[in-house]
């Protein structure tokens, strides 16, 4: 049996994700570049005790973000001491997919110029990046904040996912998922660190096996499928439970940095708007958000950290995955588009009858209010 979650580094006396669902996970194994994978220097950025004992009162919200000092909302500054543009190219396109979730905007700039994030592709070994804002004073912007190896170099698109999306996590300020402290991975010590014998014991301990300390950080239920974890081989665990590697993030990585990088709450969708890729509507209580992702309606519970129930739409005509999904209130109708093909997910057998909005109720049931009562309530399938 393994416990999910997830967590991100932060100060707070508060947990304001704390999930417990229990699940079953069976893992296979699977060769990796480890060269690419392993962060070598990760989490160099640790904050001092005392930094702490002074939040202890702060909130989760602005302690987060006093914590990575990166600001929900801001545009972020990145730049490249080395490489070429094919590497740019592909870390800029990559990377780029963590905004799609956090409200954060990443900005490339000349090398000339400040950049808060400074990626090394060339000097240096490994894969690291520090967590969260680090210095960024003049003297210090030669000096990198991420290392991410010439990744165009032979290329292999999931070595290269796991490698940027993984760094670009830690800079985000997450840690590395093994850590999370509900984590039950069953470490056989002795083969870990034979397993990892190009780090140290006290490196293996520090950025691999010890469980952060729940006071420090903020966290959801363990998440093996995380973009966070490393891929550990059934071999170095004494239950023979491995955790298979991972190229993209996880629905629970996706859902947990929307949390601590939110944008407004969009409680209501009115008749000419639509719910598409970039909103989402979420329930007064913020525990359901409701979205579009490719071809399918979702609807996501953040209290037990899991997808609740989906519409899928009409992809009989249109199953390609660039054309866009999107949901709109059209007269009597709620339809769920993928181009131009609609599915109706409601009808009033009115035809002059008009949906005013529609909500998402505290427990996520879809809410279609009509001169301000409330007409009818969908429970989206499971
Ligand atoms: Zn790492």
């Amino acid at each position: 049996m393994i416990k999910k979650s997830l967590f991100l580094a932060a100060i707070i006396s508060q947990l304001t994700i704390s999930c417990s669902s229990d699940d079953h996970s069976e893992t296979t194994e699977q060769p990796l570049n480890e060269e690419m994978y392993l962060c070598s220097f990760d989490l160099r950025n640790q904050i001092p005790d005392v930094h702490a004992q002074n939040n202890k009162t702060a909130k989760s919200g602005s302690t987060i973000e006093s914590w990575t000092g990166w600001k929900t909302g801001q545009t972020i500054r990145i730049k490249f001491l080395d490489g070429d543009v094919t590497d740019h190219d592909i870390v800029k396109r990559i990377a780029v997919e963590w905004t799609k979730y956090a409200n954060l905007k990443f900005e490339f700039v000349p090398a000339t110029e400040n950049a808060d994030i400074r990626i090394a592709i060339i000097q240096g070994a490994g894969a690291w990046s520090y967590m969260g804002k680090y210095t960024n004073t003049p003297q210090q912007q030669k000096l990198p904040t991420m290392r991410l190896g010439q990744v165009s170099k032979s290329f292999n698109e999931e070595a290269a996912r796991r490698t940027i999306l993984h760094e670009f996590g830690h800079a985000l300020g997450l840690y590395h998922e093994m850590k999370n402290p509900t984590s039950t991975i069953a470490w056989n010590r002795a083969k870990a660190y034979k397993y990892f014998d190009q780090y140290s014991q006290e490196e293996v301990d520090r950025q691999i096996i010890e469980k952060t300390d729940i006071n420090r950080t903020n966290y959801s239920k363990y998440d093996p499928l995380s973009i966070m974890h490393y891929y550990i081989p059934s071999s170095i665990t004494l239950d023979g439970i491995g955790v298979t590697a991972q190229n993209d993030l996880s629905e629970i990585d996706k859902r947990f940095i929307e949390k601590q990088y939110p944008r407004d709450l969009k409680l209501s969708l009115y008749p000419g708007e639509r719910l598409d890729r970039n909103n989402k509507l979420s329930s007064p209580n913020d525990n359901y958000s409701l979205f579009v992702e490719v071809n399918k309606l979702k609807l996501y519970n953040y209290k037990d950290c899991k997808q609740e129930g989906e519409f899928l739409a009409n992809i009989k005509f249109n199953n390609f995955t660039s054309t866009k999904e999107y949901l709109e209130i059209i007269g009597n109708k709620l339809l769920l588009y993928k181009g131009s093909v609609p599915r109706t997910l409601f009808e009033h057998p009115n035809p002059l009858f008009k949906i005013d909005y529609i909500t998402l109720s505290d427990s996520g049931k879809i809410n279609l209010i009509s001169q301000g009562i409330l007409q009818s309530s969908i429970e989206m399938p499971k």
